[in-house]
């Protein structure tokens, strides 16, 4: 619980309130819609949370430069439906879209199913308003495509959890919205034959827009929690997308390559049907709280080649200490959502040492423990295991130039 709160509205009144942390020496803890999975924008060292929430207006939509200009608290999903309007997409979209922030998503560089095709937060970064902890204001990037001139302080900012400074205003690049979309739910008999079929999509030329895995485990805890039976020992939820011709034959190739290799393919194209197909996906979070009321969640990456070994190890793994471990996420990208379920009045420790085992053997695979939720507080013992120690003291070195107080979100990521 933090010891105040501030809602600013503009970067002058943010600028003003660093400057008073600076002289009084309180933390601030910048925050958007508090939907960080890691604890980073919560005030673990007490001082003040500065919500963003009221800085969310959409200052610019620019349909011939395909650019936009908002301020942080502005929430995913209205952003994205604003955009769509004029017949632009922005594409990043973290499952969390509708209540997340954009100012929370750069910050820790959010990731979404479309990644495999479109990227991440940070592809569509050009420029960034920040307010740095000694409340001097700055603009870092530009609004063009291109450009190279000096460091890349940008894409330092995003990504850095709030530990460098506070985001005021981002101006996004936007592509056009593509005419069509399909989506294919496929089940498999086993999860090495999704990966599989997957791999046959990308070798036969297909990229679809997204590629979202849900193995076992996690398919019997959305079938219970939807009262529905899913015939299926892994699910692969695909969508392409682009002109409307693209789309059909891209749908028509999928059915073909997949067909002989899973138990079920089904498709649709309309809005309301493919929103069907994606519910045994959104329904994961609620369907895993419901198993145990413990989760230990990691989300790591290793490349494509390497998931098949490391789903088998965690099965493994996961079968010597006795507890469940559900995977799910974006299969497209390499990045697995791998969630350990357990008791916390009597597994912790096994629970620990189990999350322990598996993000070493990611290490092992040349992977990374976070794609897209970042450090926070609660990898911090994690990041040296990763990154090297001159890296690391390199690291601690910019936040000093920038933070050189140590107000700003203190204790995070190191
Ligand atoms: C159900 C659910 C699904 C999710 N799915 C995904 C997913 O698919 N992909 C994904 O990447 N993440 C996902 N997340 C995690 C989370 O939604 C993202 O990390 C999101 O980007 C955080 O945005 P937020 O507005 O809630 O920021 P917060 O949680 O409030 O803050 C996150 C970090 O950003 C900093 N911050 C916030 N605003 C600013 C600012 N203006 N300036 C500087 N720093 C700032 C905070 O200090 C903190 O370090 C999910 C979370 C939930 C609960």
């Amino acid at each position: 619980v933090p010891e105040a709160v501030a809602l600013p509205e503009s970067a002058a009144e943010v600028a003003e309130i660093l400057r008073l942390a600076g002289e009084a020496g309180f933390p601030v803890v910048p925050r958007g819609a508090g939907t960080a999975t890691t604890g980073a924008p919560l005030a673990s060292q007490g001082g003040l949370v500065l919500s963003l929430a009221k800085m969310d207006r959409i200052l610019e939509i620019n349909t011939e430069d395909l650019v936009a200009v908002v301020e942080p608290g502005v929430v995913n999903g209205v952003f994205r439906r604003a955009v769509e309007e004029r017949g632009l997409f922005y594409p990043p979209d973290p499952a969390s879209f509708e209540f997340s922030t954009l100012g929370g998503n750069v910050a820790t560089c959010a990731g979404g199913p479309k990644g495999l095709k479109y990227g991440v937060t940070k592809d569509y970064v050009l420029g960034l308003e920040v307010v740095l902890p000694t409340g001097e204001v700055v603009f870092c990037g530009r609004r063009t495509i291109k450009g190279v001139v000096g460091y890349d302080l940008v894409h330092l900012f995003v990504g850095s959890e709030g530990t460098l400074g506070v985001i005021t205003k981002i101006v996004f690049k936007l592509l056009p919205k593509p005419s069509a979309q399909a989506t294919l739910l496929v089940g498999f008999a086993a999860l090495e034959q999704a990966v599989k079929g997957f791999a046959s999509l990308l070798s036969q030329g297909l990229l679809p827009a997204t590629a979202e895995l849900l193995d076992e485990v996690t398919i019997q805890a959305v079938g219970h929690f939807l009262e529905e039976e899913i015939k299926a020992q892994a699910l692969l939820l695909l969508e392409f997308d682009g002109g409307d011709k693209q789309v059909q034959e891209d749908l028509e190739k999928a059915h073909e390559v997949l067909k002989a290799q899973s138990l079920f393919v089904e498709h649709a194209l309309e809005a309301e049907a493919r929103e069907r197909l994606w519910r045994a996906r959104r329904n994961v979070s609620p369907a895993l709280k419901r198993l145990a009321p413990g989760k230990l969640a990691d989300d790591v990456v290793v490349s494509r080649s390497r998931l098949v070994p490391l789903l088998r190890f965690i099965k493994e793994a996961a079968a010597r200490s006795g507890l469940q471990v559900a995977c799910f996420g974006h299969l497209g990208d390499g990045n697995v959502h791998v969630n350990i379920l357990y008791d916390p009045s009597r597994e912790q420790a096994q629970a620990q040492a189990l999350r322990e085992e598996i993000l070493a053997q990611v290490l092992a695979l040349s992977g990374t423990i976070s794609g897209e939720h970042g450090i926070g507080l609660t990898k911090r013992a994690y990041l040296p295991r990763e990154l090297p120690p001159p890296v690391v003291a390199l690291m601690r070195q910019m936040k000093d130039l920038f933070d050189p107080q140590g107000i700003l979100n203190p204790g995070k990521i190191f």
